[in-house]
């Protein structure tokens, strides 16, 4: 019976969760699915509401998973009892390469080609091969690319289904198992980081709850690019941590109604790009002929824009010199209108306050007396026109008056305004 408020009560420790097909269970989430949310809630409506299909995948994601394919093999090859030389291995990954690389791979790091990234993914073969070569020292693989699932428990006591693909399960002497994960990012994480791992302690509640005799269960990263293994044990607490953390996702997402796109470093290694509107148009535009470009509309209209804009600026700095210098000739002159040919140029003076800065002991002090006049409200802004009618109007009683111009200095400044001739 599902108990509300402990995750893993719906998670019975020695029940089989394995599961070859998925439940009919609407609520089923899978890791990568909450790292999308949490990267980008747009990203995550587009895959997972709208269910948009992605056509493409970036090179990284291709060599990755090619990789997952070649130490799967080799890890059926040894339960068929054959050791597969690094050449079988490396040819497989070059064929399978060969075979499956098209236009819907994509290059974001454009100062390296395909090869480069093939010449990656044999390297991370070759650092696993030679570093675990003939592969006795470690346990017996029970589970290879094994699709599996998780139930937890949300507060409501409804069941949330977890899903997710374990790279490999061994099992070792004395009911220990350990859970691998192969990865070919270019980021090795630090210890800290992979304490905040969430996919591989799902996967640990998966497989404690599918074998009666787990006494201890080690989660192993190989980072093959770096050619390190990276290992963390889970307390209990922990794994309760974290499972109640993705539940707390879950129930973030299902109360979402608003799934804006956030834009990060990763918007690049983006796959629905064209479907997202802070980088539609970029998208569009990078695939276009360089002689096309000229032809967008779009970029027609921002190089106008950006045109104008400096011209907007540049006159905005030209009338600031003739604004100061018709100041000067006013002062000189003592005139307060000016003719021109196309029309009369008035000047006006205005007394404005110079309000404390904020922050200041002065601006405390400006703002306790506004309070104390029961005129915080009208003057919250410290518009310095509002502050300016308060401090001369009738408003306030003599005493507030004097206290607010006590703590207000005055600048002077100078209006124009042009009417034409004819008007
Ligand atoms: S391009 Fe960036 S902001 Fe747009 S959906 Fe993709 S990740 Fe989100």
């Amino acid at each position: 019976m599902a108990r509300p408020g402990d995750p893993l009560t719906a998670y019975s420790r020695h029940s089989a969760v394995l599961s070859f097909g998925w439940e009919v269970n609407p609520l089923i989430f899978s890791h990568s699915q909450l790292e999308t949310y949490e990267r980008c809630p747009f990203k995550y409506r587009l895959l997972y509401l709208e269910k948009i299909k992605a056509g493409r995948r970036s090179i990284e994601a291709f060599m990755g998973s090619l990789v997952h394919e070649t130490l799967e093999k080799l890890y059926r090859d040894l339960r068929m009892s054959r050791l597969p030389e690094l050449e079988d291995l490396s040819r497989f990954f070059v064929d399978a390469w060969r075979a499956s690389y098209g236009e819907d791979v994509f290059i974001v790091r454009s100062e390296y080609g395909e090869e480069d990234y093939l010449n990656t993914g044999l390297r991370c073969l070759e650092n696993y091969y030679r570093r675990y070569y003939p592969f006795r020292g470690g346990g017996t693989p029970l589970w290879l690319e094994r699709r599996v699932q998780i139930p937890l428990c949300d507060q409501e006591g409804r069941r949330v289904n977890f899903i997710g693909v374990l790279d490999r399960l061994d099992y070792l002497e004395g009911g220990r198992y350990e859970i691998h994960d192969y990865k070919t990012s270019q980021f090795l994480p630090t210890q800290e980081m992979l304490e905040g791992d969430r996919q591989l302690s799902l996967y640990q509640l998966a497989v404690e709850a599918s074998f009666p005799d787990v006494k201890e269960v080690e989660l192993v990263w190989h980072y093959l690019v770096f050619d390190r293994e990276l290992r963390l044990r889970r307390e209990r607490k922990r794994l309760q941590e974290v499972a109640a953390d993705a539940l707390r996702v879950v129930r973030e997402i299902e109360q979402a109604s608003d799934f804006p796109p956030r834009e990060s470093e990763l918007c690049d290694w983006c796959e629905v790009q064209e479907h997202c509107p802070r980088r539609k148009h970029l998208y569009m535009v990078a695939k276009l002929p360089v002689r096309e470009l000229g032809m967008d509309r779009g970029i027609q209209l921002v190089d106008e824009y950006a045109e104008w804009h400096a011209r907007k600026k540049e006159a905005e700095e030209k009338l600031e010199e003739v604004r100061k210098e018709i100041i000067e000739f006013a002062e000189f002159h003592g005139v307060e209108k000016i003719q021109g040919t196309s029309g009369v140029l008035s000047l006006s003076r205005v007394r404005r306050p110079v309000l404390p800065p904020e922050g200041s002991e002065e601006r405390e002090r400006l703002e306790e007396v506004l309070r104390g006049a029961s005129k915080w409200e009208a003057a919250c802004t410290l518009s310095p026109s509002k502050v300016s009618s308060l401090a001369s109007g009738e408003e306030l009683d003599e005493e507030t008056r004097n206290r607010l111009r006590e703590l207000l200095s005055w600048e002077e400044s100078v209006s124009l305004k042009m009417r034409g001739l004819f008007e």
